[in-house]
């Protein structure tokens, strides 16, 4: 097998691009698919200081790495989550990238700077991986909005917009797929515009990336995201691809070409301001604080159904 750009020893084959490259051929195509996906979606430019959300997985890292080697600016924020030993390993794994690379990271506890997810599983029904969900887009904003960037990079790869579509299809989720662009634009000032560079790229390929470039990620999925549907459409998705390359692929770039412009039309409600943090909001409160707010609810319950001698 050679190698399509230089015709030296091939080391990885991609079927759906019908094509094989040696390590430094790969690592420059993957690094020019990343510049494509920016330029032409049109992310950010190289004057625009991007904030980098890096979990310490794969997809994240790589996607600094990228942006770094093609010459944008950046910095990274990661949210340690409070998931026992699984958040504790992404934080090391990350902060270590940064150290390596003499890299801005702003690192933020939610134990400290708000509420752990464990604490939401706890005392609220909503499933775990939902609530972090909000979670995480509430912090995202918030600190892009206090250290004054206005985009915010996310590792997403093709397999994580594939899983999200079938999701969304399968229940017709209108609203949902009216949002579903690896470009969403700021509707209030404190909503970054959100960008997703590897959304064309395979999680095999970000997973090769960081294997030739020796970048030391977190290799354990979240204890939360076992049985998560996401996980199933993946799979079966994974199954479509085996016999059919390239239906990964297709499946997203023919809806953002054909399906989602007819969607996006529908819902383009501009949020309010939350009365609560001033973050976007679509009712009084947004998402993030009506969560919080039960989860303070129902832990003050349980502290005054507690017998006198318990708090002694
Ligand atoms: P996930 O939702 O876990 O598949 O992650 C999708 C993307 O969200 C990752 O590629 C990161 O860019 C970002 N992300 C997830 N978890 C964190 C975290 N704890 N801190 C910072 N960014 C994160
Ligand atoms: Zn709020």
């Amino acid at each position: 097998m050679k190698c399509k750009r230089c015709g030296g020893k091939a080391e990885v084959k991609l079927r759906q691009h019908n094509s094989a490259f040696c390590r430094a051929c790969f690592v420059y195509f993957f690094q020019r698919q990343v510049q494509r996906a920016v330029e032409h979606e049109h992310m950010f430019t190289t004057e625009e200081e991007v904030l980098v959300a890096v979990s310490g997985g794969k997809d994240s890292l790589a996607l600094w790495d990228a942006l770094i080697a093609l010459g944008y600016r950046t910095a990274g924020v990661h949210l340690a989550l409070g998931i026992g030993a699984y958040s504790r390993t992404s934080t090391e794994k990350t902060e270590a990238f940064a150290r390596s690379r003499d890299l801005r990271l702003i690192t933020v506890h939610l134990d400290d700077e708000g509420v752990a997810i464990p604490t939401i599983a706890a005392f609220t029904r909503r499933p775990a991986c939902a609530a972090c969900g909000t979670s995480k887009r509430h912090h995202f904003d918030r600190i892009a909005f206090e250290h004054g960037f206005a985009v915010l990079a996310t590792g997403h790869n093709l397999d994580d917009e594939a899983a999200r579509l079938l999701g969304n299809v399968l229940r017709w989720q209108v609203a949902h797929l009216a949002k579903q662009h690896p470009v969403l634009a700021s509707t209030h000032e404190r909503f970054a515009r959100k960008v997703k560079p590897l959304f064309r790229i395979s999680e095999y390929e970000t997973a090769v990336y960081a294997f030739f470039r020796r970048i030391d990620y977190i290799v354990d999925e979240c204890p939360n995201s076992a049985g998560a549907s996401q996980l199933i459409y993946k799979d079966v998705l994974n199954r479509l691809e085996a016999a059919m390359p390239g239906t990964k692929l297709s499946f997203v770039q023919e809806f953002l070409r054909s399906g989602q412009p007819a969607f996006a039309g529908e819902t383009n409600r501009a949020p309010q301001s939350c009365e609560r943090c001033g973050m976007p909001a679509f009712g009084a409160v947004c998402s993030y604080c009506s969560l919080v707010r039960e989860v303070e609810t129902k832990q003050a319950r349980r502290m005054a159904a507690r017998p006198a001698s318990a708090s002694s």
